[in-house]
């Protein structure tokens, strides 16, 4: 996908700043964070949203979380995972990314 902002993070076309990366998988910091931690999870593979997701990229999914929220320092406090799908959930990048948000203590909509 030549104009997706996160295929470009993918490609190394524009900076981020990564915690993690495997063949299938890039994690970096949110540009404006909602929270202490705030990753993008994202599959390499571009697709919208949940709604279109590689069943075998996501079955990997709770894997990666963990490896992240390992690497953030969160795994064991408690975190966040939040994936916005479409115009009304408020979805602004339409390349699948999942917010792991954690680091203080989390209210919100829920909780
Ligand atoms: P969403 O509203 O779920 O589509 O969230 C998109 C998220 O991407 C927002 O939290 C933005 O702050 C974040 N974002 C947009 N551009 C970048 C970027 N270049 N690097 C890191 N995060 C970004």
């Amino acid at each position: 996908m030549e104009d997706c902002i996160f295929c470009k993070i993918v490609r190394g076309e524009i900076p981020s700043e990564k915690v993690y990366e495997d063949e299938d998988f890039l994690a970096f910091k949110d540009i404006n964070p909602a929270a202490n931690v705030h990753v993008l999870i994202i599959p390499k593979k571009h697709c919208v949203s949940i709604l279109d997701a590689d069943s075998e990229t996501m079955a990997k999914l709770p894997q990666v979380v963990a490896a992240v929220a390992d690497e953030m320092g969160i795994k064991e406090k408690g975190f966040r995972l939040i994936t916005n799908s479409g115009k009304e959930s408020g979805q602004e990048v339409f390349h699948l990314h999942f917010h792991l948000l954690g680091g203080q203590q989390m209210r919100g909509l829920i909780g």
